[in-house]
């Protein structure tokens, strides 16, 4: 086993704890990772919260990184020592199903095995994620980081950036569209930038005209403050794609209106369960839609179109010992738009 040093979860003081980690030796067809950069991400909170009920698992959070290879296993003929690269929130997959080939890993008929928190498909350990300062990944679950991108900024695309790219590409967006954001936070800004970068005329939906000025400076051309009827009535049947970005319950009819003629209202993440007037959905043909990460081809395409349009996160970077005060302000929705650790201070 290789030893290196990362934050684990200490369930009786609910905080992350610096410790000694193990990961395992490379495989042929594994690389090294030093990872220098890893996002924080919503499911690392939710993943903490969990954490208290089951205090014999071991849970190190982080599953959107970015690094430099240090070692290739004897089969990896595709990186090499010294390339920069990123890893997301998936590290393998059955690679069989219909939905693996597919290029869908995301979808795995045998759920794909998480960066975190997942067993490992071929000894059954527990994955340990990115908030430490190396990680073992088969290489098909690596991507190369185009030049250009900055790599702390580009962390947050591995999971943020592909959970909005997938529904933007899965239904055509493009110059002659109209979308809605719903929700300005780690994923909508991401979802501006991207649907802007598209060519499409983009607006931000939110509770509030506080962020009126932000949506503006990402690119978006409308604005749209949900709890002002007036303003919700005049964008009725309106948009070609809704992309809904808010975690929290709440009720989907309002989005589902604003939606055009045989458009999409897509939400990003797990809802849960959620009752929906069929007549919204039949008046103007709509149709209510879901999506979560990202497959390997269009992670691929999405770090490519990012360098090509130059789209990153707008983040806060911060040294990775300060993670429990980020963890601690991103349950309260203190950041614009995502906090991201850098790991050097774990040598
Ligand atoms: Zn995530
Ligand atoms: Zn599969």
């Amino acid at each position: 086993m290789r030893p290196t040093t990362g934050w684990q979860a200490d369930s009786a003081t609910r905080t992350l704890l610096r410790e000694a980690l193990e990961r395992r030796d490379l495989r042929p067809d594994d690389i090294a990772v030093r990872i220098e950069y890893c996002g924080v991400c919503h499911t690392d909170l939710h993943a903490l919260q969990a954490h208290e009920s089951d205090a014999n698992g071991v849970l190190v959070p982080g599953h959107e990184f970015t690094g430099v290879v240090t070692e290739v296993g004897s089969a990896v003929l595709d990186f090499s020592p010294g390339d920069p690269v990123a890893v997301g929130n998936l590290v393998d997959s059955c690679g069989m199903c219909r939905m693996c080939q597919a290029g869908q890993e995301n979808f795995c008929r045998e759920f794909p095995t998480l960066t975190y928190g997942g067993a490992d498909r071929r000894d059954g350990s527990t994955t340990l994620g990115g908030y430490s300062r190396e990680y073992i990944v088969t290489n098909r679950f690596a991507y190369h980081l185009p030049a250009g991108l900055d790599a702390a900024a580009a962390a947050p695309l591995l999971c943020a950036g592909v959970t909005v790219w997938e529904p933007l590409q899965a239904l055509g967006v493009g110059p002659d569209s109209t979308v809605a954001v719903a929700g300005l936070g780690g994923l909508g800004h991401l979802a501006v930038k991207m649907a802007t970068g598209l060519g499409a005329t983009t607006s931000v939906i939110s509770r509030t005209l506080d962020k009126a000025d932000e949506a503006r400076d990402l690119g978006a051309q409308g604005f749209v403050v949900s709890t002002d009827p007036k303003q919700m009535e005049a964008v009725r049947d309106q948009f070609d794609v809704v992309i809904d970005t808010i975690s929290a319950p709440h009720d989907l009819a309002p989005y589902l209106r604003m939606v055009a003629m045989d458009g999409t209202l897509s939400h990003l993440g797990h809802l849960g369960p959620v009752t929906v007037e069929t007549l919204d959905l039949l008046i103007g043909r709509k149709k209510l839609s879901s999506a979560g990460s990202g497959g390997r081809p269009s992670t691929a395409a999405m770090l490519h179109f990012c360098a090509e349009h130059g789209i990153t996160a707008d983040i806060e970077l911060l040294p990775s010992s300060e993670v429990n005060r980020a963890l601690e302000r991103l349950a309260r929705n203190d950041v614009r738009y995502r906090f991201v650790l850098d790991m050097s201070d774990l040598d």
